[in-house]
């Protein structure tokens, strides 16, 4: 994606929103009505239409007037809608403090999806389809690396990891979805480098240190000022895990944005992820936010693998460590929540150099000190997934 990219989708969605929600009477976009809006290379547009299902036959005339509306916009080569009908009551927007529906639960009674060149809407009895997610094929394991707060290593650990597991041998992808701060470019060393697309029209994953990444980065100049709309961010997310040649790999390690948002919210959607690993600094500030963060993978159902606490210390040059942000915070919040502690990296100027450099240390120096911390890191993570999500911790804090 290019800002030419940003610019159509921006242009299209205003579009949509000109279209009027018949229930709400709001544009569609306000609606909340249109996913995952993406616009291919060759100028393919594709978005879903959420409609309720008690309402279904009444929309298909108005997914016509959305597919209709994008057509008409610059550079737009074709347009696929495809209708969606539930019949779960809705907000008019996605919010972001609303916990997202668990991607391990049943469907919604009820629920039922249109496939693709559907003319009608089935009537509101049709029997339910699943509307779990799927995942990605040819991917074993997903897993999401998360913070509660920007500026925490939460980038630093994840690209690292990635590093140690195909250095542990597992056939391992990245996708830096951190719409907002894409960081892997420059961690990897691949600021410059394009993906290409392949002959089904899939972008390519760029391989460096033995790991096959993916970040919105690599599209769009990253130094430009960008306005990320939340259906941007959703469609970019739904691009980045449908449009991209990621099979075959044995995991898959999502670098989140920090906090809770859209993308969260159409990751849950789209989604099972097998775990998260959370990253924190250690001082009582940051770790609120953590448990907020620990609480909404609760409620999604997806299994903790544990805590990670970055910038721990600092070795001052006369052997005497300093604990620059407190001590001991985030094993102490992991400890409380009854999820594991995976381990503690210190303030290492390796860390930053490797990463500035776009060298992990994992891969550039894998016996440094830090490497070690960040191979056990790894080797606990995989531990977990293996234990399965029976071990789930059911998380309970009296403050929140
Ligand atoms: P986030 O993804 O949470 O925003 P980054 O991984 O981008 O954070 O890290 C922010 C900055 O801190 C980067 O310059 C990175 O090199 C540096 N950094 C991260 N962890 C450490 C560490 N343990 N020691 C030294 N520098 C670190």
């Amino acid at each position: 994606m290019n800002n030419g990219l940003a610019d159509a989708l921006a242009a299209i969605t205003t579009a949509l929103e000109a279209v009027k929600d018949p229930e709400t009477g709001l544009g569609l976009v306000s609606a909340g009505r249109i996913k995952g809006l993406a616009k291919d290379a060759k100028g393919r547009v594709s978005f879903a239409l959420e409609a309720p299902a008690a309402l279904a036959a009444a929309y298909v005339p108005v997914r016509d007037a959305a597919e209709r509306a994008a057509a008409s916009q610059f550079g737009v080569t074709g347009v696929t809608a495809v209708l969606t009908a539930h019949d779960a009551p809705r907000p008019a927007a996605a919010s972001p403090a609303a916990p997202p529906p668990s991607p391990h639960a049943a469907p919604p009674a009820g629920a039922t999806r249109l496939r693709k060149g559907e003319g009608a809407a089935p009537p509101a009895s049709a029997p339910a389809q699943s509307r779990r997610p799927e995942g990605v094929p040819g991917v074993a394991r997903i897993i999401a690396v998360s913070s509660a707060k920007g500026g925490v290593g939460k980038s630093t650990v994840a690209v690292n990891l990635a590093c140690a597991f195909a250095a542990l041998g597992l056939r391992t992808g990245l996708l830096d979805l951190d719409v907002y701060g894409p960081s892997t470019p420059t961690l990897l060393g691949l600021a410059t480098a394009k993906p290409e697309t392949g002959e089904d029209g899939n972008l390519i994953p760029l391989n460096a240190f033995g790991v096959r990444s993916m970040s919105i980065g690599y599209i769009v100049d990253v130094d430009a000022p960008m306005i990320w709309r939340g259906p941007m961010a959703t469609s970019a997310v739904r691009q980045m895990l449908d449009d991209v040649a990621w099979a075959p790999l044995d995991i898959l390690v999502l670098d989140l944005p920090p906090g809770t948002g859209d993308v969260h919210l159409t990751l849950a959607q789209r989604i099972p992820l097998d775990g998260a690993i959370i990253v924190s600094t250690p001082q009582e500030v940051a770790l609120a936010d953590v448990r907020r963060g620990l609480q909404m993978f609760a409620r999604t159902h997806v299994p903790i693998l544990g805590v990670v606490e970055n910038m721990a210390w600092l070795d001052q040059p006369d052997g005497t460590r300093l604990a620059l942000f407190g001590e001991g915070g985030a094993r102490r919040t992991a400890e409380q929540a009854g999820v594991p502690f995976l381990g503690a990296l210190p303030i290492d100027i390796a860390l930053r150099q490797s990463g500035d450099a776009g060298h992990p240390l994992v891969a550039s120096a894998p016996d440094h000190p830090a490497s070690r911390v960040l191979f056990d890191i790894a080797s606990a993570a995989l531990a977990g997934l293996e234990r399965g999500p029976e071990t789930t911790v059911t998380i309970r804090f009296s403050d929140d």
